[in-house]
């Protein structure tokens, strides 16, 4: 089939598409969590005393007994056999992003060639996994490259049910032989124990009596496309990229606003209906769901939960979203922008941390404790984002999201918090001195909650700020549809830990002198404010005079691609960051800099070579097809559509040719380098050639054009 005629196919059998069947959907009751070997089941099915200590292992991280772990397995394994699972895979997350597994039967045969089942506590505690294959950064030198899997009891095992039968499938973590972490979950389970450690210090001297273990939660809002395959099957970039590197802009876009927040199509809820059935048997709380801003655009986020589970949850629920789109004849992209002039794609990820006993710390509270408390941790944060904005914003670099970053569509690639009027103005006043306690000073009611109620009112959001504080969290809205959460979460946990630790000592000072716990507090908030309070805006983060004022005034950094960004992981204060929290080595800060430096570089040269293969396969045989059909009339024509489309074509053509011999550039004196030369000058040319073959989609005739167009695919029948 020639290029045009699967555009013109996917046409007519789209005309045709009509939503699969809504099914009637089982009760929630009956549903939730009913794949899912949590809590519940446990205690179903285990002596008192190991589900007392898988317990204790699920709601503080302590380590569980061989003994009990021996338990468990056998447990797991009935149970999943009961629901038909013959293998078991320990799922994990290597720093690519990506989700991870290997399955292995729980079969065994005894001397007489029967079968048996076998799963005992050290197969569920540790796998082996060939692990030779993930790229591991630096750390592929210091040993065999092989890696194993440790289950994570702090993260519910499950049923993965596939066209391929039921899987027992268990979160683990990934870790070299000489116990480097190799993955993402590693440094997020240890950035949470950081953090709770500086946050108990404060919080005693603070004068709290009982502190539970803190944990930090996220509830993340996905953004994605559905794209109908048919379609997508037609658009090689969107099979192998995500995203459409040409496509001349639909003359019907986002202009009118009527997407956002309007009727689902149905073909859409349909998926929706049976993607969120599948995500509630999992355990995962799927809370609202809509359309986005763009044509074709939809979000979804899942109630918060613990940063670990909820980092799994996520991962599982960006797998299930492509394969159930697939099952509903779309593709799922999760692309940071897959289409040019449209909105592209982001992942909110909301975050607090909190206990059982104090509660979320980044919630105001009722009582005057409760707002002190929150003003500490409310100051820690401002402090982080402050001291440690380049490390935040190379935890959501890569090249895809580098095209909405500061692309005015997605918030800045400046760091900065937004509070709120109400907010600021308190922390301003702190500052200033407006706002103080005696020094022997006892209790101040400053009533946040009351002033700060009108934040959950989402009208005074402030959508241009990558950092903003919404009531009774922080936002990070710059992370990229397709990220993990892990990398955010991580950094968000470390930088708070920082910033709780100094905290921590200076409080102790101000008290040892003396001071009253307020008047301690507001001594150390006031200082906090004067020498990082530059970090926090509550203008428009879009506007040119942002830009100019962040960087030359408040002396922030607006670090636009990747290839700034990521050398962050190398900077001094970074690597002490994460050496003195105990969250990652220096040896694994630089490999994580180095995979995801391999990564960015890969990206784009995989998209550079398929813009020159389509732009010489397909447009400009589509360009030299149209300009053999004009006959001889044509040259009577004004204007005449030979010279333009000559034109355009050979433009294209010409790019086509600088940047294959940009892409032939070997020679680069370190990956910085490599990656500078892609963002600066390969990016670049990749956009003259699209431009030269986006005219030409205007200048050639409809019915030869190859590739389904903008308009086509926007617009979901
Ligand atoms: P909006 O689009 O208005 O920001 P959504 O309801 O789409 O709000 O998403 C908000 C997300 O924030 C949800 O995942 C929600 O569960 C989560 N969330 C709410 N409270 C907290 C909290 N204290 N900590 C972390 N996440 C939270
Ligand atoms: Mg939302």
């Amino acid at each position: 089939m020639s290029g045009n005629e699967s555009r013109l196919k996917a046409i007519y059998e789209i005309t045709k598409a009509t939503p699969f069947e809504a099914s009637m959907t089982e009760p929630l009751s009956k549903i939730w969590a009913s794949d899912v070997f949590g809590l519940e089941q446990m205690e179903e099915s285990l002596s008192k005393s190991a589900y007392k200590a898988m317990k204790k292992t699920v709601q503080t991280g302590e380590a569980l007994d061989p003994a009990t772990a021996d338990i468990v397995a056998a447990a797991m394994k009935d149970w999943a056999m009961s629901k038909g699972a013959k293998f078991f895979s320990h799922i994990f997350y290597p720093m690519t992003n990506t989700t991870a597994e290997k399955h292995d039967g729980f079969i065994i045969t005894n001397s007489d060639g029967g079968s048996i089942t076998e799963f005992t506590g050290g197969l569920l505690i540790k796998g082996e996994p060939d692990g030779s294959s993930f790229p591991n950064g630096s750390l592929r030198l210091t040993n065999a490259a092989r890696g194993y899997t440790a289950w994570d009891p702090t993260s519910p095992a499950y049923i993965m049910h596939t066209a391929n039968g039921a899987v027992l499938t268990i979160p683990s973590v990934f870790i070299s032989w000489t116990g480097e972490a190799l993955d993402k979950k590693i440094p997020l389970l240890r950035s949470n124990s950081a953090m709770n450690n500086a946050a108990q210090r404060v919080l005693s001297l603070m004068g709290e009596a009982e502190i539970a273990t803190l944990h930090s939660s996220c509830g993340a809002e996905q953004e994605y496309f559905l794209v109908d395959e048919a379609f997508a099957n037609a658009r090689p970039d969107l099979l192998l990229t995500g995203r459409t590197l040409f496509g001349a802009a639909s003359p019907k876009g986002q202009q009118f606003d009527d997407h956002y927040f309007g009727a689902i199509p149905e073909r859409v809820q349909v998926f929706m209906q049976d993607f969120e059935d599948k995500l509630y048997k999992l355990g995962i709380p799927a809370k609202t769901h809509h359309n986005e801003v763009a044509p074709g655009q939809f979000e979804i986020a899942p109630y918060f939960e613990a940063a670990n589970v909820a980092a799994d949850h996520q991962q599982l629920l960006m797998t299930m979203m492509k394969n159930t789109a697939k099952s509903h004849g779309f593709l799922c992209l999760l692309h940071e922008k897959p289409f040019a002039g449209v909105n592209g794609s982001g992942k909110h990820v909301n975050w607090s941390v909190g206990n059982s006993t104090q509660g979320n710390l980044l919630d105001p509270g009722n009582t005057p404790n409760e707002n002190l408390n929150f003003l500490v941790f409310c100051g820690a944060v401002i402090r982080g984002v402050h001291k440690f904005g380049p490390l935040l914003r190379a935890v959501i670099a890569s090249a895809a999201n580098d095209h909405r970053l500061g692309a005015n569509e997605a918030p800045p690639a400046i760091l900065s918090v937004y509070l709120g009027d109400q907010l600021e103005k308190v922390f301003d006043d702190i500052k200033t001195g407006a706002l103080h306690v005696p020094k022997d000073g006892g209790e101040m009611d400053l009533g946040l909650s009351q002033i700060l109620s009108f934040k959950r009112d989402p009208g005074d959001r402030n959508r241009t700020s990558p950092f903003a504080f919404t009531g009774n969290r922080f936002e990070f809205r710059a992370v990229g549809s397709s990220q993990s959460v892990s990398g955010p979460l991580v950094a968000m946990n470390t930088m708070l830990a920082d910033s709780l630790d100094w905290i921590a000592n200076k409080l102790k000072v101000e008290l040892d002198d003396g001071a009253a716990t307020p008047a301690a507090v507001f001594t150390v908030l006031k200082e906090i404010m004067e020498s990082h309070g530059n970090v926090v805006f509550g203008g428009d983060g879009y506007s040119s005079e942002w830009h100019e004022m962040a960087v030359k005034e408040r002396g922030l950094k607006n670090i636009p691609t990747t290839a700034d960004a990521l050398p962050a992981f190398k900077s001094p204060e970074v690597i002490e960051l994460f050496t003195r929290t105990g969250v990652l080595t220096p040896p694994e800060l630089e490999s994580r800099f180095e995979v995801y430096a391999e990564q960015y570089v890969l990206t784009i040269e995989l998209e550079a070579n398929l813009v020159v293969e389509m732009a010489t396969t397909m447009i400009y045989p589509a360009a030299v097809s149209y300009l053999t059909s004009l006959g001889p009339l044509s040259a009577k024509l004004k204007p005449s559509p030979a010279e333009a489309v000559t034109d355009a074509a050979n433009a294209m053509m010409a790019s086509v040719e600088q940047l294959s011999a940009a892409l032939a550039k070997e020679d680069f004196a370190s990956i910085e380098d490599h990656m500078n030369f892609l963002a600066h000058d390969v990016r670049g040319l990749m956009e003259d050639v699209r431009t030269a073959a986006d005219t030409l989609e205007t200048l050639v005739d409809d019915s030869v054009w190859p590739l389904p167009k903008y308009r086509e695919m926007l617009f979901i029948k």
